[in-house]
């Protein structure tokens, strides 16, 4: 009987060894995951700096344009000056030109400072582009890491299988039946330890009656609330 409940106690640390190493291959293939999101988000934003780019270019272009048409303006207004008769017709051009001048001033200071926008963004371009280029090295990495860690955890799972195996075998058809339905519905803990008087599965007080039966080990004993198999923790 002491045998019995020892090759259920193997089983389930068996089976908890092979959960816990199912749950560390989920973890690192998240981790790929993970960061493949990650560039495709940097991705995304190298993109739109892009974009933002090409449209300042676009404005400025544009601005300096209008500070090209005004200045050839400016320009033709000079000549008509020297041509001019009267007085208030030379005021009134000259009026024009200092309004045109002003203007071009204000476009220059627009132009200057979608400049350094450009700049800026520019600079924010090149370094995501940087940045891209080590993360795409670093997730070529991060696969071949992962990959290595799947295929010795597999390798790990495979041996613990094995051993899982050969205690079944040892095991008696009742006790395996038992075992394998409280796995099935308990969500794979069908044998736990009794820690302070409390069952290890749901964590209810159990009965003197339930510990003397424990002590005296004729018989698999199982948890009153819970249905689970259990054992006397000797620590
Ligand atoms: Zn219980």
């Amino acid at each position: 009987m002491v045998e019995r409940i020892e090759i259920l106690k193997r089983l389930q640390s068996i089976k908890n060894k092979i959960s816990e190493l199912e749950e560390f291959k989920k973890c690192r293939k998240n981790d790929i995951q993970k960061k493949k999101e990650l560039i495709d988000n940097k991705r995304i934003l190298s993109e739109k700096r892009h974009e933002e780019k090409i449209s300042i270019q676009k404005e400025i272009d544009s601005k300096e344009l209008e500070l090209k048409t005004d200045e050839e303006k400016v320009n033709k207004y000079n000549v008509q000056l020297n041509a001019i008769k009267t007085n208030k017709e030379y005021s009134a051009l000259c009026s024009e030109i200092g309004c045109k001048k002003a203007d071009m001033s204000l476009l220059e200071d627009e132009i200057l400072s979608t400049m350094s926008k450009l700049e800026v963004v520019d600079k924010e371009g090149k370094e995501l582009t940087e940045e891209l280029k080590c993360d795409e090295e670093s997730l070529k990495e991060l696969i071949i890491n992962v990959d290595a860690d799947v295929k010795r955890t597999d390798s790990e799972i495979g041996k613990l299988q094995k051993d899982q195996e050969q205690y079944i075998n040892l095991l008696d058809e009742e006790s395996l039946r038992y075992y394998k339905r409280l796995s099935n519905i308990k969500g794979g803990k069908a044998v736990v330890a009794i820690i302070g008087n409390v069952c290890g599965g749901c964590y209810m007080n159990i009965t003197t009656q339930t510990l003397n039966l424990l002590i005296s080990g004729k018989e698999l004993v199982f948890c009153p609330s819970c249905s689970r198999i259990l054992y006397l923790d000797e620590k």
